[in-house]
């Protein structure tokens, strides 16, 4: 087909004035034929398969049957009336029900004399039913020729106002498919095409409107899938290829006296295989001369911050600076002191820098960090600052890089002439193919095993009624020498209703477990700094046995002797806030416990929530459940790679379609990565096609 056909704008279109053509641009974003023709129904009525009484199912959905009524009465129900007809086919019988109309129905009906009816069934009473049914005569019915197996497109209010019912959009679909005589462009080459079995292009563009039969709907689906996540991966693929060839990066060619002497004699612990083999990963990267740019994944406690201090030793050794990013002071604050253990008699330069760092030592940083003096330097959002200029930033790290936006690590990459080694680290993990689709210009590492004799942690659901257990409970671990966390939500809109939940309950606290038995910390983003810390000392040091805290303690606290998590309101957290939570505790030798306290007044999406959290400690399981009920939408990165503008394919639901695209890709780009060769020629004009378009929406936005 004519590409250019594609752009004619939807006004053209035979059936479509500028008024129904400015709905269409505004409501869903229609401006094009091509955009029209990209317009997917989200259902489809299948008329082509009869059915008998017997074979219906509870939970069928839209179903067209041969029957005949036998029998009609009215019944009496709370408002009014309704009117119901015995159906019955050789197989069986099932009523039919009208709630309105009645008059008109009585006086049309005929009785034993068959009629083709289609609708949806309920189950009542031991009886299918169908309310409201579409009902014709066989014998019309034998009359009328019909498409098969019919579209139902997706609408909105102001669609269906504005009479571009659903009617209207099969007509203007069936016009723009006969005006463009079904020929369209194949943008999947023929061998990748025979190879996994691929509808053609047009065929499947049909299909997809108007199927003939469920087959080729699948087949068709499949197709158009399988073209749209390809090219999606074909993208991130090239980009990522293209970065490596055209940013350089410091080539970090030593490993030298620091790793090496660490690593066989300061070593607090034996490193877990999968943190073996994430150094390795980075080790490469950074040897290779091209920059790393690398996204490393591990379930809170599995022990990301030794394999970011040793990826800062390869730096070191290599003569370059680090420095290492968090987003909270308490967290940079804990990276400081555990990173200042680890590197004592290694000769390392260390500082930390915060939004309450004094001035005059702030002074003293940016001078020790120009000359070169400073060799690591860990901090906040405070590093991104104009005035921190590094003599030679060779890495940085960010941790729990979910809190930071990109333009932020893009403000780390301009603190040089040449960027740096970035490795970024989240404790939310994602699935891996998605994180592949979300940060495709990140390469990923992940760490997929936590070090041993981690105990499970024991996580039940209570219900604020058993509160007086619950503080027993407490006050048991608490005499067995345990600390204990309590949280409450703190979610900005109704921030004052929520400070004012966390005052009374500490306060409740209190007087629950009153001095000089038991000492008590609190700590919410209010506090100044200082008092934020002098608290948090305090727990660390075990002069507290509770902390009642806001979300402030989140990200990467760790206390291990703190063995019991209790998040008050639970049903408000989402599912990965409520696993970073939980991950606060079972870092010790300590069995240990996380109770979820909620009302009896939970949504059904609370309620999964809870139960995932109840049922699975795993990382990734949880993060499959939570993309699940909250779409990907939500989900750091999806706006650049464009997985929320997808056309027909679903990155959750279509995952394993989404694997085979990226392993073709893959390989397409292995055997051909500049698209020069024949075969490819057509990847290569739907390839530069998409790039164009791409820099004119960058260029226009
Ligand atoms: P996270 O991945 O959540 O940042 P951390 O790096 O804070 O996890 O590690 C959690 C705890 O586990 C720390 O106390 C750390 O010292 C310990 N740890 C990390 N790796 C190992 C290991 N291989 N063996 C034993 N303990 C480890
Ligand atoms: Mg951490």
């Amino acid at each position: 087909m004519n590409p250019n056909l594609l752009q004619t704008p939807i006004d053209y279109l035979k059936g479509i004035g500028p008024n129904r053509a400015d709905i269409l641009r505004k409501e869903i974003g229609i401006h094009t034929y091509g955009d029209l023709l990209n317009f997917f129904p989200n259902r489809y009525l299948d008329k082509t398969r009869f059915y008998k009484i017997s074979q219906l199912e509870r939970n069928s959905s839209e179903v067209q049957i041969v029957g005949k009524i036998v029998h009609l009465k009215t019944v009496d129900q709370k408002k009014g009336k309704r009117l119901v007809a015995d159906f019955i086919d050789e197989t069986g019988k099932m009523e039919l029900v009208w709630f309105r109309g009645h008059k008109w129905i009585r006086e049309n009906l005929k009785l034993n004399t068959p009629y083709v009816i289609f609708g949806k069934t309920s189950w009542f009473n031991g009886l299918f039913s169908m309310p409201h049914p579409e009902m014709e005569l066989v014998e019309e019915y034998k009359k009328n020729l019909r498409t098969a197996m019919q579209p139902i497109y997706p609408s909105t209010e102001k669609l269906a106002k504005s009479g571009i019912t659903n009617r209207v959009f099969s007509k203007c679909m069936q016009q723009l498919l006969q005006e463009s005589n079904n020929n369209f462009f194949e943008p999947l080459p023929e061998d990748l095409r025979e190879e996994l079995h691929l509808l053609p292009k047009a065929e499947a563009i049909f299909n997809a409107h108007f199927p003939k039969n469920q087959e080729l709907l699948a087949k068709a689906q499949f197709r158009l899938k399988f073209e749209e996540l390809f090219y999606i991966q074909l993208q991130l693929l090239m980009k990522n290829l293209l970065r490596k060839k055209k940013i350089k990066g410091f080539p970090f060619e030593e490993v030298g006296d620091l790793f090496s002497d660490f690593y066989k004699n300061h070593l607090p612990f034996d490193l877990t295989e999968a943190q073996k083999r994430v150094i390795r990963e980075i080790r490469q990267d950074l040897g290779s001369g091209a920059q790393m740019n690398r996204l490393l994944q591990g379930d809170v406690g599995s022990g990301k911050t030794i394999v970011a201090f040793m990826s800062i030793l390869l730096a070191l050794d290599n003569g370059f600076q680090a420095c290492l990013m968090a987003p909270t002071e308490i967290l940079a604050n804990q990276h400081f002191s555990g990173i200042s253990e680890l590197v004592e008699n290694l000769g390392i330069n260390v500082k930390l820098l915060t939004g309450s760092t004094k001035t005059s030592e702030r002074k003293k940083i940016h001078e020790a960090l120009e000359n070169g003096e400073l060799h690591l330097l860990i901090g906040t959002h405070a590093l991104l600052e104009e005035k921190v200029q590094f003599k030679n930033l060779g890495l940085a790290i960010i941790d729990e890089q979910h809190r930071f936006g990109v333009a932020q690590r893009a403000r780390l990459w301009k603190k040089n002439n040449l960027p740096p080694h970035v490795l970024v680290m989240t404790a939310t993990p994602i699935p891996r193919t998605l994180a592949m689709s979300l940060y495709g210009d990140l390469d990923i590492s992940v760490i997929d095993e936590l070090p041993p004799g981690r105990k499970d942690i024991k996580t039940v659901h209570r219900f604020d009624s058993n509160r007086l257990k619950v503080f027993a409970f407490i006050r048991e671990e608490i005499k067995k020498g345990r600390q204990v966390y309590i949280v409450y939500p703190l979610i900005q809109e109704s921030e004052k209703m929520d400070y004012k939940d966390l005052m009374d309950g500490y306060e409740s606290i209190v007087r629950e477990f009153p001095m000089p038995d038991f000492q008590i910390s609190i700590l919410h983003g209010q506090m100044k700094t200082a008092d934020k810390d002098y608290e948090m000392d305090r727990f660390v040091r075990g002069e507290t046995q509770i902390m009642v805290a806001t979300t402030v303690i989140e990200v990467g606290v760790n206390v291990p002797n703190a063995s019991v998590m209790i998040i008050e309101s639970a049903e408000r957290f989402g599912l990965s806030q409520l696993h970073q939570l939980r991950g606060r505790v079972g870092r010790g030798a300590e069995q240990s416990y996380c109770i979820l306290m909620t009302s009896h007044k939970l949504s059904s999406d609370s309620k999964t929530r809870l139960e995932t959290m109840v049922s699975t400690g795993d990382g990734f399981e949880i993060a499959e459940v939570d993309l699940k009920l909250r779409g990907p939408g939500d989900l750091m990165g999806t706006q650049q790679s464009g997985v929320l503008n997808l056309k027909i394919a679903d990155i959750v639901k279509d995952k394993d379609i989404l694997k085979l695209a990226r392993h073709h890709a893959q390989r397409l780009l292995k055997e051909d990565p500049n698209l020069e060769m024949e075969k490819h020629k057509v990847v290569k004009f739907a390839y530069s096609q998409l790039v164009k378009e791409k820099s004119i929406w960058n260029y226009i936005s």
